[in-house]
């Protein structure tokens, strides 16, 4: 596989300033796929210099919309003749299935035309003046350079969401991927590269969150840092973003209820309730992974779950028939663990899972077996804490007006799902549930056009839809006099 296993900085690919490298982990076997450059606050600070440069003194800012989008539009045909190279490259980087990823990069895809189509359709506005004989008219100017720092569950997808907008808008940026999967998005930037981004308009550094993401965060030449990630880190960045009142887009974590009423088509919502959670062995800011079941149907509902979850298949993400492939890393493999001793320390009951798998084929991936709680109250830690796992609680309720208070019990609120054949119970649940999508029969499904993002501590502002192209804009209010006149008060 060729990839240029670099940064890419001013329009050139270099490596580390300090020559430092770091390894690659397949996370199913362990194996070294890749040695990439470990940049350092150094790097960081020539990419940031590279876009300022690009920002102040560069085309790309003034360039016509409607030019910017066919760069955009060629990145999304270029990432679809690359399609098959991509998805295999992100499955060998995430552990997560092949054919997982190659909808992911049907989505990448996806949000890169959409993003040009709508380059040069955003407009501005004329508003009424108060004043005779002049106009008065408000523009959005792209932000200036963007720093863009994203998660290693869906690399390229976080990366997708950021980049297009940008780019489409005129500004710069500086983008840092998750140290741990960097891959796609390099070979991403080798078909911005192609597709004509130009030189110094997008950069990108690669290294750890403490060097590279820290730099990012306060370097006062950086207008807006946009951020996937955990709500510590995302905590840290808007700290650090003060020093100079960065613009702030942050998607954070999420514990997202389910709610299943009786009355909803049972083999459904159990079918999607797995959807919703074991995806990339439940390592997704909006699994399900909160499940709130009515009392009448607890029981059945938690048999059907474990008789299915016992049948699930664990393997390599590139044998066809795997479900779920391996967790990211031994770090976060010890992470899972430790939440499930605090569930059962705790008094959860353990359904079903609850330990890392005995089959031998595994043992050198960082595998967890799928994990169901029962008898979880709202208060216990692994109710409101984003394990990031493969690992459910559920909860029981007897009323509407309790689902709808559990499922609100959190400091998140990123998303959410009822189940109900009863569509005027489920508009009332909905109206009330605190987060920022919410889904009804259906769970997990997100699109380019609609807004993504979270209520409460998920974060601030939105990606995707025209909400996550307007992140990246500033409104400006020209006010033009045609006929000026003295006032003479003074
Ligand atoms: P993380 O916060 O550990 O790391 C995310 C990124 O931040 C990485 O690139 C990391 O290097 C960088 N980083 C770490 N410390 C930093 C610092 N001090 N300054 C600047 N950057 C720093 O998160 P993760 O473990 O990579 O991802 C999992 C988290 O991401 C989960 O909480 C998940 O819910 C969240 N997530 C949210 C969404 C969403 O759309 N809301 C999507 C995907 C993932």
């Amino acid at each position: 596989m060729s990839l240029k296993q670099q940064q890419y900085i001013n329009g050139k690919w270099v490596d580390a300033n300090s020559g430092h490298t770091r390894d690659i982990i397949n996370p199913f076997n362990q194996e070294v796929i890749a040695t990439v450059p470990e940049g350092d606050e150094t790097d960081a600070k020539a990419a940031i210099a590279a876009a300022r440069a690009a920002f102040d003194h560069g085309e790309w800012p003034s360039t016509p919309a409607t030019e910017r989008g066919t760069i955009v539009r060629k990145i999304a045909e270029l990432i679809e003749r690359d399609k098959e190279e991509l998805a295999r490259l992100e499955s060998l980087d995430t552990g997560k299935t092949v054919e997982e990823s190659r909808g992911d990069m049907d989505d990448i895809a996806g949000v890169f035309r959409y993003y040009a189509e709508l380059a040069d359709k955003m407009g501005g506005e004329l508003i009424d003046s108060p004043v005779p004989n002049s106009i008065s008219k408000v523009v959005h100017e792209p932000v200036g350079v963007c720093g863009q720092i994203t998660p290693w569950n869906y690399p390229l997808l976080q990366a997708s969401w950021k980049l297009a907008p940008a780019l489409v808008t005129g500004n710069t940026l500086v983008m840092k991927p998750s140290e741990i999967t960097p891959l796609t998005t390099i070979k991403v930037f080798e078909l911005m590269e192609e597709a004509g981004v130009p030189t110094g308009v997008a950069n990108l550094v690669l290294g750890a969150g403490h060097t590279v993401g820290a730099e990012l965060s306060s370097n006062v030449d950086v207008d807006l840092i946009s951020f996937t990630g955990g709500l510590v880190t995302g905590k840290k960045i808007m700290e650090a973003a003060s020093v100079n009142v960065k613009k702030l887009a942050l998607e954070l974590g999420g514990k997202n209820p389910n709610i299943i009423f009786a009355d909803a088509d049972f083999e459904t919502a159990v079918d999607q309730a797995l959807n919703g959670v074991f995806f990339h062995a439940g390592q997704i800011c909006s699994a399900g992974t909160r499940l709130i079941v009515e009392e009448s149907i607890h029981d059945e509902f938690v048999n059907a779950l474990v008789e299915r979850v016992k049948k699930f298949k664990l393997g390599s993400g590139f044998d066809e028939d795997t479900q779920m492939g391996p967790l990211i890393s031994a770090e976060h493999l010890a992470k899972v663990e430790k939440y499930v001793e605090t569930g059962k320390k705790e008094g959860a009951t353990l359904a079903v899972g609850g330990s890392r798998p005995e089959d031998p084929e595994l043992q050198n991936g960082f595998f967890y077996l799928p994990t169901i709680f029962t008898d979880c109250k709202t208060d216990m830690t692994i109710v409101q804490e984003e394990a990031f796992g493969p690992v459910i609680t559920v909860e029981k309720f007897r009323s509407e007006e309790e689902a709808v208070k559990l499922a609100n019990d959190s400091i998140y609120g990123l998303a959410g799902g009822v189940w109900t054949n009863d569509i005027v119970k489920a508009e009332r649940c909905v109206a009330k549930m605190r987060m920022g999508t919410v889904w009804i029969n259906d769970f997990n499904l997100y699109f380019p056009h609609a807004p993504w993002g979270g209520f409460k501590q998920s974060g601030i502002g939105r990606e995707l839809g025209r909400l996550g192209i307007e992140e990246y804009t500033e409104t400006k209010h020209i006010f033009h006099n045609l006929k000026p006149e003295s006032i003479n008060w003074f």
